[in-house]
């Protein structure tokens, strides 16, 4: 029986999409609204996809109530454009995440879930491409709420659904590349395992105290012991 939930971030913890994910919401944001704002250049690190949306077009001078009419054209348009183009070849698998997941998927004492700031159709695309989306049976999303630190709490409610399991405070493992990833494991009295193959550097993570900080999860057997273990430090 599952004993411990862990969740993962996407972008810069599992893996890394080339330019195509900036270059496809150019064009789709160009496409809905006539303009792309700050999309080309914006830092897209930690963040939910529709705030990202709000924050680029903003810079633009769109107000909120003209971006908020075509915010689902726009959030469709990109899902399909990103759907259609993003190839396998677009997609890198951060080191040891394929061995990593699969001795985890071993233990049935863990539950995977995905907590990032994806929507969840180009999110899950992410994870076909390179034939990891197996590994996670359910995962909590940018269409799942307005701010991303209401996330943990609705994958903990998802992962209740799908176990009947009520996971608590430690017994939640969230893994994620940046300050918003350790926030969002606080908020929940959650451990946290920060990870510095993102754009943030293990410097820069460490101000944000997360429980423990890797360089990458390459080192799966310490990784995976660190997760099983019960205690934070
Ligand atoms: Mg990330």
């Amino acid at each position: 029986m599952a004993r411990k939930l862990v969740l993962f971030d996407i972008d810069g913890t599992l893996l890394t999409v080339n330019a195509i994910n900036r270059s496809v919401l150019v064009d789709a944001l160009k496409e809905v609204y006539g303009t792309a704002g700050s999309a080309g250049t914006h830092s897209f690190a930690g963040k939910m996809d529709s705030k990202i949306i709000y924050e680029v077009l903003q810079v633009a001078g769109l107000d909120r109530d003209e971006i908020a009419e075509k915010f689902e054209q726009a959030k469709t348009t990109y899902i399909e454009m990103f759907r259609t183009q993003a190839k396998p070849s677009d997609v890198l698998l951060m080191e040891g995440i394929r061995e990593l997941l699969q001795k985890l998927s071993e233990h049935p004492e863990l539950m995977l879930g995905l907590l990032t700031g994806n929507f969840e159709a180009s999110g899950r695309h992410k994870l076909r491409l390179p034939e990891i989306n197996h590994y996670f049976p359910f995962g909590a999303f940018a269409d799942d709420a307005p701010c991303r630190n209401e996330l943990p709490a609705v994958a903990v409610e998802k992962a209740r659904q799908l176990t009947g399991i009520d996971f608590f405070n430690h017994d939640i493992i969230i893994i994620g590349d940046t300050e918003h990833d350790i926030a969002c494991a606080r908020v929940l009295n959650a451990k946290s395992i920060a990870v510095a193959t993102g754009t943030y550097s293990r410097e820069e993570l460490k101000k944000h105290r997360p429980h423990v900080l890797y360089e990458n999860l390459g080192r799966t057997d310490v990784v995976l012991s660190e997760i099983l273990r019960s205690s934070i430090n």
